[in-house]
Parts: structure tokens; sequence; C-alpha cells
């Protein structure tokens, strides 16, 4: 049979993964199964199942997928495919970006190790879980540098972003991995997407989606995902069992169908991201730029990542007043969270995704965060143009 997991790149992957048998099933694109039950083929078969539940096994390859919150054949073919492009063994879906965290964290945080070093900045939802220990962690918040002296031994997790939200500040993850040591290193790769960085590769244990953002790439489904080994994978299932943040068979088939056009959304987006960097750069009203393409000190563009990514922030001068003034006059550019989709947004990272953050890790007020889109970068620039001849 046709074996995707020996194509070299990603365009390819990209395309093919999660898809070798579906010639043999005489169709082109894949079946989506919305069944919340299946047929049993015996009690004894169905109580294997079911004991396999209680260690986090893999969908049965021949067996029933007994019920949807078990198992569920159209989020397992997307969680094959994504592996394949993180180049993990195994990968873990569920029903949003949060809801993946917080199975990562209940995951890790066993036997008494409720530890979490976590490298600021993060996204605001992963910070503010943090920083309330909602979830029976504790946490240290420390510089990448500082990671190594922060980890004890009942650290469970340790946490980074890298680009991070809302300042695409990068963060040598093959360092990092190595500071954490013995503590397994999640990598929040939302920002970068599987195209430009692979974060298994240099070390981190588990990589951590929002799968709602560049993977869906449209808007419409919410959604997470966690590519991590064959251990990690049956925690996370487990865990996902009983506590029902299963991702709906639908939303799953659009991800897969997203993950095939991800490598040229991300490249246009990128290409689009630093037009617009050095563009803002020039700006008299603009006072910084935050994007990999202007700002990357370590040199991990090229080395790490493949590109600079979609999102780019930037400080306009005259703090929040300002900030709230442009994201207000933008009118190509819409003015909402989220990010990685096909269309262009702007946000006030201080007011909005940021908000929880305490105030000394807290985005400075005239920061603008961009996530862009497919639009034509002159078109965008225009928006930009006129929204900053507002200020005055
Ligand atoms: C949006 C986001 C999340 C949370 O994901 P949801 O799908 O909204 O739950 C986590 N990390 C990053 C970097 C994000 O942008």
């Amino acid at each position: 049979m046709f074996d995707a997991s020996r194509m070299t790149t990603m365009d390819t992957r990209a395309v093919h993964a999660g898809r070798a048998d579906l010639a043999a099933l005489g169709v082109h694109v894949p079946p989506i199964d919305l069944s919340t039950t299946n047929p049993l083929p015996s009690v004894a078969e169905g109580g294997d199942a079911y004991e396999l539940l209680a260690t986090g096994g893999p969908l049965p390859a021949d067996g029933s997928a007994v019920y949807q919150r078990l198992w569920n054949p159209t989020v397992a073919r997307f969680e094959t495919a994504l592996a394949e492009l993180e180049g993990t063994p195994a990968a873990v879906a569920f029903a949003s970006g949060m809801a993946a965290l917080t199975a990562t964290l209940l995951a890790a945080t066993r036997d008494g190790r409720r530890h979490v070093v976590a490298v600021r900045p993060l996204y605001g939802g992963t910070d503010h879980v943090l920083a309330t220990g909602l979830l029976g962690t504790d946490v240290t918040w420390a510089h990448p540098d500082a990671v190594a002296a922060a980890v004890r031994p009942d650290t469970a997790l340790v946490i980074v972003e890298t680009p991070a939200n809302p300042t695409l500040d990068l963060v040598d993850i093959a360092a990092l991995a190595t500071a954490a040591g013995d503590a397994p290193l999640l990598v929040d790769n939302t920002v970068a997407t599987p195209v430009l960085q692979q974060p298994a590769r240099h070390g981190a244990a588990l990589v951590l989606h929002s799968a709602t953002k560049s993977i869906g790439g449209h808007g419409d489904v919410l959604a997470g995902v966690v590519a991590c080994d064959q251990h990690w994978a049956a925690r996370l299932r487990q865990v996902r069992a009983l506590t029902g943040a299963i991702l709906h068979p639908l939303g799953a088939y659009l991800l897969h169908r997203g993950l095939q056009t991800l490598p040229v959304r991300v490249r246009a987006q990128c290409a689009g991201a630093e037009k617009l960097a050095a563009w803002l750069s020039r700006h008299p009203a603009v006072a910084r730029v935050h994007h990999p393409s202007v700002d990357d000190p370590a040199g991990l563009v090229g080395r790490q990542m493949t590109g600079t990514g979609s999102l780019l922030a930037f400080e306009v001068r005259g703090g929040a007043p300002a900030a709230a003034t442009v994201a207000a006059t933008c009118r190509l550019i819409t003015h909402a969270v989220s990010l990685g989709g096909v269309d262009t947004l702007v946000q006030h990272p201080a007011s909005l995704t940021h908000r929880p953050v305490d105030d000394d890790a807290k985005p400075v007020g005239g920061l603008l965060r961009i996530s862009v889109g497919l639009e034509d970068p002159e078109d965008l620039r225009a928006d930009l143009e006129q929204a900053l001849a507002a200020l005055g």
C-alpha cells in the first residue's frame, strides 16, 4: 500500500497524510463517521474494548469503536495526519486548545507531582489556568535561562510557547529541553504550525495546538490537539474519555481538510506578514514591531523555524487609547480575537486575550496583534495606513 509516511516534503505529506486507505475503501475523500455508538461483535470483545479504554489504548484496528467518547474513526484519521506532520508517533485531539491543555495538565500531574515551570509570555488562557492553580498545579514562572534552576524533583511539566502569543518572542526549544532535564517539555506550537517548526524534533515531549487557529484556518472549528509519543497518547486518551472533552467528528473532518492547504496558506501569510512588518517598522506612529522577520536575536529562524509566521504585533505611540483607536478604525481588517485564519484580524491583547495576566507580565498598552490572512498585503497596508492616520 501507498505509505504516506515515506514521503519527505511537508507539502506532499499535508495533502496525503491520514488518507493511505482511501483508495482501498473506494473513495477519494475521507468518510465522516457520526455514530455515537457502535455494534459490538460479542460481549467479550466489547469488554476487551473497555479494558483498552482503561489503559488509554488507540482505536482498535478491526474491532468496534464502541462509543464516540472512547474512539471515533474520523477523529483518529485527523490525529494520524497531524502526528505525521509533527513527526510524532501519535496525536490526541480535543474539543478546544484549552481542553487539550487541561488534559495535558491532568495527565502530567500524577503521583503527587503538581509543580509546573512556565515561561512567559503564554496565551492568556494558559497563563490564567496556571496562575489560578485551578487544576491543582503549582506554578513557577521562569525566564528560559532560569528554567534549569526552577525545575524540582516534583516538576510535572515545563511549558513554553514559541513564537509566543502576543509578543512573538522566540525560545530555543532544544536548549529548553536540556534545561528541563527529566521533566517533560510542552511546546505550544499554535503560532508556528508544524509547517514552520516541529518541536518534537528538538526535544519536546508534548506539542500542543489550538487547532482552532491555523490548522482549521477558516474560523469555523474549535479544537485542540496534542502530538506526542504512544505513552503520553495513552494517558491523554484516558483523560479525554473520562472527562469528555472530545472533538466532534465534523470538526475533525474539517481540520483534516484544513491540513491539506496548511503549507500553502502559512507561506502566503508569512510573506504578507513580512511585508507588513517591514512597512510598519518605518511608520512614524509605530514605536516597535514584533515579528521574527525583524526581531530574532538568537537566530532561530532558519535553525529552529523554517519561516517567520503569520502573526505580528506592533506598539503604537500613545499607548492603550491610541491602540484602541487603530483597532476600531480598521475596515478591511476585522477587529476580533483569534488567529491563523484566511482573513486578517486585529486585537488589543492587554484588554482582551491577555486581560487576566498579572500586571507585571501583561502586554504593554500600545500593543496591537495582527493575524495576517490571505488578502493582498497592499490592501492590508492601505487599511492600516488609514487607521494609523486616525491618530493624527
Ligand atoms: C487560542 C490559543 C489557545 C487556546 O485554544 P482554544 O482553541 O481557544 O481553546 C492556546 N494557545 C494559543 C497559543 C492560542 O492562540
